[in-house]
Parts: structure tokens; C-alpha cells; sequence
């Protein structure tokens, strides 16, 4: 099966979370299913073949998929972390969720100038957490080679917000 066809399968659909009105997708069993993690990894790494030089991964889902994609690659792996996780110095980007308002970090000095950065993340739905996480790696003197997610939710706006972005999605629904 494609990795489209192993997402439409095993990932969960549910109303109701982690707010009224929310439909979240649950990519856990998803990830949990060695054949769709080999299947989405392989087809990320595959999209951006030789254009990135690090992965970086989004708090906390991104976590599982940057590091699969770096060992398969050959790169290392950055963590991009819910504010207050670090310690200093790092970067901070703040952005409006859906529902309320977050904070992203990076360490700073981390990154060596104009190393390629395969931005990871789970889900992409209005785009302002990959947003964030690119305008942080941007600052951090990186350059973003691309943005590759599982699951884009379409119709909120997040590949608009992304425009002139390189962004791969496994899925869109
Ligand atoms: P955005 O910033 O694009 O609006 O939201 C994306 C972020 O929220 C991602 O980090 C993603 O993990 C999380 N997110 C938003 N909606 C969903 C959803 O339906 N399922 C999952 N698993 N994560 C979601």
C-alpha cells in the first residue's frame, strides 16, 4: 500500500478534540504501524532528496517523524521545541493557534549559516506553527529546504500561508 493509502486507513478521526467543534486527526496508531512510519518516511525523505542538509522536527509529533527521516537520509536532527523547554541563549517565535496562542524555540547558534533545514511536522491546518518554526530557522541565519507534513488540512488557509514554500503533504483531506 502507498503511504496515502496506509494514512487513509489507520489514522483516527475524532470530533470533539481537544475543543468543541474541533475534528482532530489522530496520527498515533498511524505512527505506531511499522509499514505507514517506513512508507511516510521514505516518501518524505524521498520528495526532498538531496536538498536538505538537518531535519527539524516540530514539538512533539514532528519529534518522531524528523528523526526517522534523519537517520534515513543520513542527516542529524534538531529539535524544535514549546517554548521554556531550552536553556539559554535560543530564539523565541510566538503565533495564534486555532485555539489560543503559542510559543516556539530553537537553540541559538545551533545551526552553521545556509545549512538546508527539512521542516517536519504531523499535521499542517492554518500553517502559523510551521510558519513560526520556518521564521525561527530563517533568523537562525538557516535556510528552509522544504516542509514536509502527513496530514494537510485543507481549507484552512496553512498552504496560503505558506506560499513560496516548497510543502509536501502525504495527504490532504
Ligand atoms: P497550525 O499551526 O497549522 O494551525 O496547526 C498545526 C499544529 O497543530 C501541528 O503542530 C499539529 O500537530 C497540530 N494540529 C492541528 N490540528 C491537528 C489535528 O487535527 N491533528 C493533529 N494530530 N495535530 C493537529
Amino acid at each position: 500500500a502507498s503511504a496515502a493509502e496506509l494514512v487513509d486507513r489507520l489514522t483516527l478521526v475524532v470530533p470533539d478534540f481537544p475543543e468543541p467543534g474541533i475534528l482532530f486527526r489522530d496520527l498515533t496508531p498511524t505512527l505506531a504501524d511499522a509499514a505507514a512510519l517506513r512508507a511516510i518516511t521514505d516518501e518524505l525523505v524521498g520528495r526532498f532528496a538531496g536538498a536538505f542538509d538537518l531535519v527539524a522536527g516540530i514539538e512533539a509529533r514532528g519529534f518522531l517523524l524528523a528523526a526517522a527521516a534523519a537517520y534515513a537520509a543520513g542527516t542529524g536532527v534538531v529539535a524544535v521545541r514549546k517554548a521554556g523547554k531550552l536553556p539559554p541563549a535560543t530564539l523565541v517565535e510566538h503565533y495564534e493557534l486555532e485555539y489560543g496562542a503559542a510559543a516556539l524555540e530553537i537553540r541559538a547558534d545551533q545551526l552553521a549559516p545556509g545549512t538546508r533545514v527539512l521542516v517536519l511536522d504531523d499535521v499542517l491546518a492554518t500553517g502559523g506553527t510551521v510558519d513560526a518554526t520556518c521564521t525561527l530557522l530563517e533568523r537562525a541565519g538557516a535556510h528552509v529546504a522544504g516542509v514536509g507534513v502527513v496530514l494537510e488540512l485543507t481549507g484552512l488557509g496553512g498552504r496560503e500561508r505558506l506560499a513560496g514554500r516548497d510543502v509536501a503533504a502525504i495527504r490532504a483531506v
